[in-house]
C-alpha cells in the first residue's frame, strides 16, 4: 500500500482540515467516523474523527502521524458525519465545534469507560434458600431486614446473575456497612463490581397501550396516512388531548418493526415524568440523555444506541436537543414534543443550531419520519403546515372531554386603586387558591423571574447594585442573602449600607419565585409549598423529589419559573395563577406576543387536566391588550393570523431568514470599530438588508462589550450564497489586523 492520509474533525474552532499521515498499523483498521488520537499544536494528545482518507500528501508541510486510536473506534457513521457536515454549512461553525457537542467525552480517550459499582448478590438464588436463609438469621434484625429488603428489590426472584446495587441496597433497608460485611462473610451475599446497566431491575410487566379515543385514532391514522407521502407532520393538539398517547402508539409500531425512536423534549425538567410513561410501556428498551447525567452516564447511553456495550442496545431515545448526536443505527421516528420551544436553539456556545430543524434534517438522512407536536406551533411551524410543506393532524378535545380550563383575567390596577391587592395577589387569586386548598386540590403559581425581589435599591439616592462585569443589575436572593448576577452567575453580599450615598435605607423591589413561596407560607399557614425553579433544581435528584411530590401529594401549592410551564401533567392540580405577565410582551423582540400566547397556554394546560375543569387565574396590569384577549379565549387562530401579517408586513420569519452576527471585546472602542467596518462590508451586497450595529439588551456580559447586527436575507436567493458571502466579511474583519482579538460569531436563526 502506498502513502494515506486522513483528514481529522479536531475539536476546536479553527476553520479547515487537519491532515495526519495513516501509519501502516493502522491502514486496515481506519475509515471515515474512526476516532484516533493525534498531536495537536501545543497540546499533546487530542482526539479526533477521521472525515475523509485519501492519498495526496499535503504541499509545502511536515505532516504528522496518527498517534492511536479512541477505546470506542467508531465514533461516528456515516449519517452523522453527514448531519455534522450539514450542521457546520447551515450554522456556520466549524465540524468540530459540532464533533465537541456530539460526543461525550469519556469516549474520546484510548480506553471504553465502564460506570462500575459494587453490587450484592446471593450466591445461588431460589424461594426456599430465601425462607431457610431468613429462619438461620432470626435473631438479627438487622440481617434480617438487610434480606428482606434485598429481596423486594430484587422482585423477588433475581436471576444469578443480577444483583442490587451495594449503597441502594444499605439506603434501602438501613442496615451498616458491617452488617452487610458480616453477611457477606458468612457467604450469605458476595460483593462484585459490575458495570452499573447489568445490575438487574425489578422487572415489570409492560403496561398495555391505552385504547385511543375516536379522535385521538382518527389523528394517528391521519398521521400515518401523510407520513405515506410526506416525511413531516405538525399534530396540533390542545393541551391534553392525548398527543403524547399518540407518540406512544407510532412509538409502539416502531419497535415492533426493530426500527429506533427518538423523542425529544425542550427541557431536563419534562424528561423525569416522561420517562416513567415511556418505560411502563417499553421498560428498558428506553434510555433518557440530557445534562444532568455523568460524562459516564452519557457515554454509556451512546454505547447502548450504538449497539456497541454488549447490552440491548435502546429502541427508543428520550432525550432533549443534544440527543439527536446519539449514533442511531435504525432511526425510524423522530418526535419533537412542545416544537415551539425556544429552549430548542442552542444560543451558546457553537454549534448554535436548532434542535427541531436540526431533528428534522437528522430524519431525512435516515430516512426517517418527523412528528412535530404542540397545542400552540411556532409561527413557523404552522405557516409550513399550512403551505403543504409539512402535514397536519389536530386534535381539539381534551381526552375525556374535560373542558378547557375557565380563564380569569385579574386587573392589578384596579386590585391596587381599590386596596385589595394581598401582597402580590389579586383577590381572584387569594379566592382560588383557598377553595383550590379547601378541596384537597393543588396549585401552580407561574413566575418569569426567580430570586426574591428583582433588586436592591436605595431610598434616598436610588442606587441599584450592578454586576461589575455585565450591565445588569443584580438579583436578590434571600435565602443565600446575597445579590447574583442571572447572566455571569457571580454572587456578593448585600452591602449593609448605600455606597453612594451611605443610607440605610435599602429597598427590595419586584419579586421573584423565593419572595412569591415567602409570601404563601404566611398567606396559607397550613399548606405544603414548594419551590421549582434554577436555584433549587441544581442539585441532581432536587426536580425529581420536587415532581415526585407533587405526584404524591404532599406538595399543596408549587411556585416556580418556565421549568412548572409545560408537560407536567398532575391529576388534582386545579389551580394555575400567572402572576403578572406583561413584562413579556414588552421586550423588544418580534417574537414577544407570540411568546406570550403560548407562555399563558402551556401554564393553564396544567390544570384540570383529567376529571374537573381548571382554573386560570390571569394577573395582568394590561386587560385590554390584544395577546390577553386571544389567550383568555384560547384562540391560538386569531394569535397565528395577526402575528403572520405582522411578520410578512416588518419582513421577519417564515419570510425572511436572519444572520445575528455578535462582536465581542473588552474594550469597547475595539467593538465598535470592528462592528462598523463589518457592516459597511455587509452593505456592499443587494442580496439582504442589514440593520445596526446595535447594543443588545445586556450590551456587556463577563466583561465583554457586545454589539450586534442582524442581516436579513429574503426568501428567493440561494441562502449558501448569502452565507458565504457573510463569511467572507467576516473573515476580512477578523484577518485584516485592524482589530485585533475581537470575536465576531454569527447567529443562524437566532431567537
Ligand atoms: P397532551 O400530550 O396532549 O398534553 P396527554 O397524552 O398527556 O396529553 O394526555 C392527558 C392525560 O389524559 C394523560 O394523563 C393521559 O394519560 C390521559 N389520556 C389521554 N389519552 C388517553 C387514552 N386514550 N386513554 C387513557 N388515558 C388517556
Ligand atoms: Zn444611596
Ligand atoms: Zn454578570
Amino acid at each position: 500500500m502506498g502513502e494515506l492520509f486522513a483528514d481529522i474533525i479536531l475539536p476546536v474552532a479553527a476553520p479547515g482540515a487537519f491532515t495526519y499521515q495513516i501509519p501502516d498499523r493502522y491502514k486496515a483498521v481506519l475509515k471515515p467516523g474512526s476516532g484516533v488520537i493525534v498531536r495537536f499544536g501545543k497540546r499533546k494528545e487530542v482526539a479526533g474523527v477521521v472525515a475523509v482518507i485519501h492519498g495526496n500528501r499535503p504541499a509545502g508541510m511536515k505532516t504528522r502521524e496518527i498517534d492511536g486510536l479512541t477505546g470506542v473506534n467508531q465514533l461516528a457513521g456515516e449519517v452523522q458525519l453527514k448531519l455534522w457536515n450539514w450542521i457546520a454549512e447551515y450554522y456556520m461553525c466549524t465540524q468540530g465545534e459540532v464533533m465537541n457537542a456530539a460526543i461525550p467525552a469519556p469516549l474520546l480517550g484510548t480506553t471504553i469507560p465502564l460506570k462500575t459499582t459494587t453490587a450484592v448478590f446471593l450466591p445461588q438464588n431460589n424461594d426456599d434458600k430465601y425462607d431457610t436463609l431468613r429462619s438461620s438469621l432470626r435473631r438479627s434484625h438487622a440481617k434480617i431486614r438487610l434480606l428482606d429488603t434485598f429481596h423486594e428489590l430484587s422482585g423477588g426472584t433475581v436471576p444469578e446473575n443480577a444483583g442490587i446495587e451495594r449503597s441502594l441496597l444499605l439506603a434501602a433497608s438501613g442496615a451498616s456497612a458491617y452488617t452487610l460485611k458480616q453477611m457477606v462473610d458468612a457467604g450469605i451475599f458476595r460483593l462484585e463490581a459490575r458495570e452499573v446497566s447489568s445490575i438487574g431491575r425489578k422487572p415489570s410487566d409492560p403496561v398495555e397501550l391505552n385504547l385511543l379515543s375516536g379522535e385521538q385514532d382518527a389523528a394517528l391514522k391521519q398521521i400515518e396516512k401523510l407520513f405515506e407521502s410526506i416525511s413531516v407532520t405538525l399534530l396540533k393538539g390542545v393541551t391534553s388531548s392525548g398527543k403524547t398517547e399518540i407518540y406512544i402508539h407510532l412509538i409502539a409500531r416502531i419497535i415492533g418493526k426493530g426500527a429506533q425512536a427518538l423523542y425529544l423534549l425542550p427541557e431536563i425538567a419534562l424528561t423525569s415524568q416522561m420517562i416513567n410513561r415511556l418505560r411502563n410501556h417499553f421498560g428498558e428498551s428506553v434510555g433518557v440523555y440530557h445534562s444532568g447525567l455523568t460524562d459516564t452516564q452519557r457515554a454509556e447511553v451512546w454505547r447502548r444506541t450504538a449497539g456497541v456495550s454488549g447490552q440491548p442496545p435502546f429502541r427508543v431515545i428520550l432525550g432533549v436537543r443534544s440527543s439527536l448526536f446519539l449514533p442511531f443505527q435504525n432511526l425510524s421516528l423522530v418526535i419533537v414534543d412542545e416544537e415551539h420551544e425556544s429552549s430548542y436553539k442552542q444560543s451558546d456556545p457553537s454549534p448554535r443550531y436548532h434542535a427541531r430543524d436540526t431533528a428534522i434534517i437528522l430524519a431525512r438522512f435516515h430516512g426517517a419520519h418527523t412528528l412535530l407536536g404542540s397545542a400552540t406551533p411556532s409561527i413557523e411551524t404552522m405557516y409550513n403546515a399550512s403551505t403543504g410543506k409539512y402535514g397536519y393532524a389536530e386534535l381539539n378535545r381534551r381526552f375525556g372531554n374535560v373542558k378547557m380550563p375557565s380563564m380569569i383575567l385579574a386587573d392589578i390596577g384596579q386590585a391596587y386603586k381599590r386596596k385589595e391587592m394581598v401582597s402580590h395577589f389579586t383577590p381572584a387569586l387569594v379566592d382560588a387558591v383557598r377553595e383550590a386548598l379547601s378541596k384537597g386540590e393543588q396549585v401552580v403559581l407561574f413566575r418569569n423571574r426567580r430570586g426574591f425581589s428583582s433588586l436592591i435599591k436605595c431610598s434616598s439616592c436610588g442606587w441599584v447594585p450592578g454586576c461589575p462585569s455585565c450591565s445588569v443589575a443584580l438579583t436578590y436572593h434571600r435565602g443565600l442573602n446575597s445579590m447574583r448576577c442571572h447572566y455571569c452567575g457571580r454572587s456578593q453580599k448585600v452591602p449593609d449600607r448605600c455606597p453612594e450615598c451611605g443610607s440605610t435605607a435599602l429597598l427590595t423591589v419586584g419579586f421573584g419565585t423565593e419572595k412569591i413561596e415567602d409570601e404563601l407560607k404566611i398567606l396559607f399557614p397550613g399548606a405544603r409549598v414548594a419551590r421549582m425553579d434554577l436555584d433549587t433544581t441544581r442539585r441532581r435528584g432536587s426536580m425529581e423529589k420536587i415532581i415526585g411530590d407533587l405526584e404524591k401529594g404532599k406538595t399543596d401549592i408549587v411556585t416556580g419559573t418556565q421549568m412548572i410551564s409545560k408537560g407536567l401533567d398532575f391529576e388534582n392540580l386545579t389551580v394555575v395563577g400567572i402572576l403578572n405577565v406583561d413584562n413579556m410582551l414588552f421586550f423588544p423582540d418580534f417574537r414577544s406576543h407570540e411568546k406570550c400566547f403560548q407562555m399563558i397556554e402551556q401554564v393553564s394546560g396544567r390544570s384540570g387536566r383529567r376529571t374537573k375543569q381548571g382554573k386560570v387565574i390571569l394577573q395582568t396590569w394590561d386587560p385590554g391588550h390584544i395577546v390577553m384577549k386571544q389567550a383568555l379565549a384560547h384562540d391560538y387562530d386569531r394569535m397565528y393570523r395577526t402575528q403572520l401579517a405582522e411578520r410578512e408586513e416588518f419582513r421577519y420569519p417564515p419570510f425572511t431568514r436572519l444572520v445575528r452576527i455578535y462582536v465581542k471585546h473588552q474594550e469597547k472602542q475595539r467593538v465598535t470599530g470592528a462592528a462598523g467596518e463589518l457592516a459597511s462590508l455587509l452593505r456592499n451586497h443587494k442580496e439582504f438588508r442589514v440593520l445596526g450595529p446595535e447594543a443588545p439588551l445586556v450590551a456587556r456580559r463577563e466583561t465583554l462589550h457586545i454589539l450586534s447586527i442582524l442581516v436579513k436575507i429574503e426568501r428567493t436567493g440561494s441562502p449558501s450564497n448569502v452565507k458565504r458571502r457573510i463569511m467572507d466579511a467576516v473573515n476580512a474583519v477578523i484577518f485584516g489586523g485592524r482589530w485585533k482579538g475581537v470575536r465576531i460569531f454569527p447567529d443562524v436563526d437566532p431567537l
